[in-house]
């Protein structure tokens, strides 16, 4: 199956980009109709690989942008159903503009890993540590 190459390429693509002990929630990906992705393969090969990497219940979200082509006899820009959809001109040899993307858009992290050890942390004496993680949460109150 295509997608599960594709999926593996994306893996090792996040891992690049992914802050050092945090989990992987959702990315999202451009790709292109050039590729040849049926969705429901992707998301298949994409909860195998995905587990494999300990990022199981993470999601991916796929983007795709249409083809976009233009004509080389009159340079007509149009967004074609199917890449060998011709010219109103008649015009059949065009330059791909859109449709071959591939790539990481954005992903998204779940850091809270680090503030449930923080509860944990809580020894007997009482006192409590607090983990800079970005949100300072001075008044933690008695409230619990
Ligand atoms: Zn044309």
């Amino acid at each position: 199956m295509h997608e599960v190459s594709i999926a593996e390429s994306l893996i090792a693509l996040i891992r690049r980009h992914l802050p050092a002990h945090q989990r992987l929630i959702r990315a999202t990906v451009r790709i292109g109709p050039m590729h040849g992705v049926v969705p429901e393969a992707m998301e298949m090969a994409w909860n195998i690989a995905s587990a494999d990497s300990g990022w199981s219940g993470s999601r991916l979200r796929i983007v795709s942008p249409p083809w976009r082509l233009r004509c080389v006899a009159c340079g007509r820009c149009w967004e074609p159903v199917t890449v060998d959809e011709p010219c109103v001109c008649g015009g059949t040899h065009v330059d791909i503009l859109g449709g071959d993307e591939f790539q990481l858009d954005s992903i998204d992290v779940d850091s809270t890993a680090m503030h449930r050890r923080k509860k944990t942390a809580k020894s007997g004496d009482g006192r409590q540590r607090t983990f800079k993680t970005g949100v300072d949460h001075e008044h933690q109150s008695s409230h619990r």
